[in-house]
């Protein structure tokens, strides 16, 4: 069967960055599960993955526009130390899950400024360029429910 809309499609892998660090992997866990066309993962993997079967081998890369995006300077901004109640030190580098009008957004501390907390509300890996090497281990149709859910039951995906 091959990779196309509507598919849950099972991949290890390993992504690695500009340097060649490995930024992230599925190695040692499950295979990262998700629904082809549903917008589950970045669109340049998506793309890359169309019409693979199981057992093919992909290495592709990524540019910022079809991973995480650019990075946005407007989305750094500073909020008083107060605005954190119940953090016993802010350290660079923690992250944060914020509501904001556009529903829930996650913030890394860039730094702390005397009362003032530096947040930068970029993707952690907004204007990155990603290596991918891929396997696809299974591709089978998505069942209605998954479909009506927009993600993955079972292995792999989330549990209800
Ligand atoms: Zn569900």
């Amino acid at each position: 069967m091959q990779v196309s809309g509507q598919k849950v499609v099972f991949i290890h892998y390993t992504l690695t960055g500009e340097d060649g660090g490995v930024i992230d992997s599925s190695e040692g866990q499950a295979p990262l599960a998700y629904i082809h066309g549903h917008g589950n993962i970045i669109p340049g993997l998506e793309s890359a993955l169309l019409g693979k079967t199981a057992g093919d081998k992909i290495k592709v890369t990524i540019p910022p526009d079809e991973a995480y995006g650019d990075r946005d300077e407007d989305l750094i901004q500073s909020v008083p130390v107060e605005a954190f109640h119940g953090v016993d030190e802010i350290l660079p580098g923690m992250q944060f899950h914020t509501e904001t009008p556009d529903g829930v957004q996650l913030v890394t501390v860039m730094n702390v400024d005397g009362d003032q907390v530096i947040l930068d509300g970029n993707h952690p890996m907004a204007g990155l360029t990603l290596n991918f090497d891929v396997e696809v281990t299974e591709v089978r149709d998505a069942t209605d429910e998954e479909l009506e859910h927009g993600h993955v039951h079972g292995p792999g995906g989330h549990h209800h």
